[in-house]
């Protein structure tokens, strides 16, 4: 059973103009979609190939043998869970459990977005920023590269790419832009709540 890349949830212009179809073309199109190559080319015929993407990702994390293999299988999962976070006409501030929620942990909604910003704008080179839930708490966090909270025993709820391809057309060097963007337009709110529903 191969890997497969998970339909794109809205029309590639959707969320212009935050994010243009270009992006998505190449994005989407291609960063994303060679993830899923590269890991049917090097799971295929291995023990892996029948595992979930889950498993596969929880098996190969620091393991030095299967590095490849963790980096595509992760992006694969970042990727596919990034497009769920966004949305057209999306962002600004929730509503419903999860905003009490994000108020009982963070302090106010505010606290969240600059705490969220300075995540996103300080991971050093490529990597992510995420909300988490840590036991019974939401969290702020970023990883390097492919690595998500999966591996480090975190419940993901939202996500957002800052590997500069996220970016670079719409936004070139100005990445604290596209985070605020994200934020103020973009988010999926009711992904969120989903996500927070079912931890
Ligand atoms: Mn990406």
């Amino acid at each position: 059973m191969a890997f497969s890349q998970a339909p794109l949830p809205f029309d590639p212009s959707a969320l212009e103009p935050h994010l243009s179809a270009k992006t998505f073309e190449f994005h989407y199109g291609k960063h994303h979609a060679a993830y899923v190559t590269n890991l049917n080319n090097l799971t295929k015929d291995t023990e892996l190939a029948d595992k979930s993407l889950e498993e596969v990702i929880k098996i190969s994390f620091n393991d030095a043998t299967k590095a490849g293999i963790f980096n595509n299988a992760a992006q694969v999962w970042n990727h596919t869970f990034f497009w769920d976070s966004l949305k057209p006409s999306g962002g600004g501030a929730p509503s419903g459990a999860i905003a009490e929620k994000i108020n009982a942990d963070f302090g106010s909604f505010d606290k969240f977005k600059e705490e969220f910003k300075t995540a996103a704008v300080t991971q050093f080179g490529s990597g992510w920023a995420w909300l988490v839930l840590d036991g019974n708490t939401l969290k702020v966090t970023k990883t390097p590269n492919a690595e998500n909270p999966l591996v480090r025993g975190q419940v993901p709820l939202l996500t957002v790419d800052v590997w500069e391809h996220a970016y670079y057309l719409d936004y070139q060097n100005r990445r604290p832009d596209f985070v605020q963007t994200f934020i103020d337009n973009l988010i999926n709110w009711e992904f969120v709540a989903k996500q927070l529903g079912s931890a």
